[in-house]
């Protein structure tokens, strides 16, 4: 463990960990959290028939890799070729260039469309940025869901945030199945506004970057009930005593938030449809979220404004 990764490990209080990450512009080293409790078990996604994790490295003249991932994004490289983001499941981010992509569908066909589900076969160089996407294959494909105008809004702002969070060549299991089970909690029906918070809240939690809602900041008073006022531009949970007061820079969490909090940390996203999150209990964790994950960033994401008309149209 380096120095900089000690310092965040020896902090308790997530907003010192949020000032910190500003600092060097990548997540800290989380805490193990288990996901989204250490009761309940979700489906693994199932793994790719082709991804021989004893055969991942060939003998090819060029290291080969084998791996499963959904598509972050497609951009055009020159005329022809195109880079592409994946999320893997066993190497964490990578980004790699396609050739002939935009030439011709033929070699790809749609498996490089957002959110497909591939199996991705790669060659590496060392040092190199980009790897070389010798085979994409189609597992499953999101088409249908980006059918829906506000569920591709979705899907554009999941990928964006998605992309920031996922560390390069790091394998992040958690996330990896968080992703995979919002993407089948959006097939099975479950409600945009729900997905949203849900992804919002877990990519936080798994980052380290959650605040802890114990003890008030200033005075330690403890606030494991009532209303809880987060300090954005330093992640500082305060009480409503010390920080009253509206203001640009403070979120405030009332009981029914913290309730839907709890709801999103303990339950499957599966187990939350029907309503049982109050739509204004949901918008105040997304206050809260939203805040944190901009705090981050530092800037807005460029994706976030379609949501409006996402979330609007939620019954
Ligand atoms: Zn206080």
């Amino acid at each position: 463990m380096g120095e900089g990764e000690e310092k965040v490990a020896g902090r308790s209080h997530g907003a010192q960990a949020v000032r910190h990450c500003h600092a060097r512009m990548t997540p800290p080293t989380p805490k193990p959290v288990p996901y989204p409790c250490a009761t309940i078990a979700l489906p693994e996604i199932a793994p790719c028939p082709a991804n021989d994790h004893e055969m991942r490295w060939g003998a090819a003249a060029l290291p080969l890799l084998r791996v499963e991932g959904f598509v972050l994004k497609a951009q055009p490289l020159g005329d022809a070729d195109k880079i592409v983001t994946f999320l893997t499941r066993e190497e964490g981010k990578i980004r790699g260039v396609a050739k002939a992509a935009r030439r011709s569908r033929r070699r790809f066909g749609s498996s490089l469309e957002p959110w497909s589900r591939v199996a991705l076969t790669l060659f590496e160089k060392e040092a190199a940025d980009l790897a070389r996407v010798d085979a994409c294959d189609l597992l499953e494909s999101a088409y249908r869901l980006h059918e829906n105008l506000e569920t591709g809004c979705l899907l554009a702002y999941l990928a964006e945030v998605a992309d920031l969070f996922a560390r390069e060549k790091q394998a992040e299991p958690h996330y990896y199945r968080l992703l995979g089970s919002l993407l089948a909690a959006l097939r099975g029906g479950l409600t945009r506004s729900v997905v949203l918070r849900y992804f919002e809240v877990w990519t936080l939690r798994l980052h380290g970057l959650l605040p802890d809602l114990d003890l008030c900041g200033s005075c330690g008073a403890s606030l494991i009930r009532g209303t809880v006022v987060l300090e954005v531009s330093s992640g500082e949970v305060f009480c409503p005593r010390c920080r009253g007061g509206a203001g640009v820079s403070r979120v405030t969490l009332r009981e029914a938030g913290r309730g839907a909090l709890a709801e999103i940390l303990c339950r499957p996203p599966t187990e939350l449809g029907g309503g049982r999150i109050a739509a204004s209990a949901l918008a105040e964790v997304g206050r809260l979220t939203s805040a944190a994950l901009t705090a981050f960033a530092e800037t807005e994401f460029r994706s976030a404004r379609f949501l409006v008309s996402a979330e609007g149209a939620v019954s």
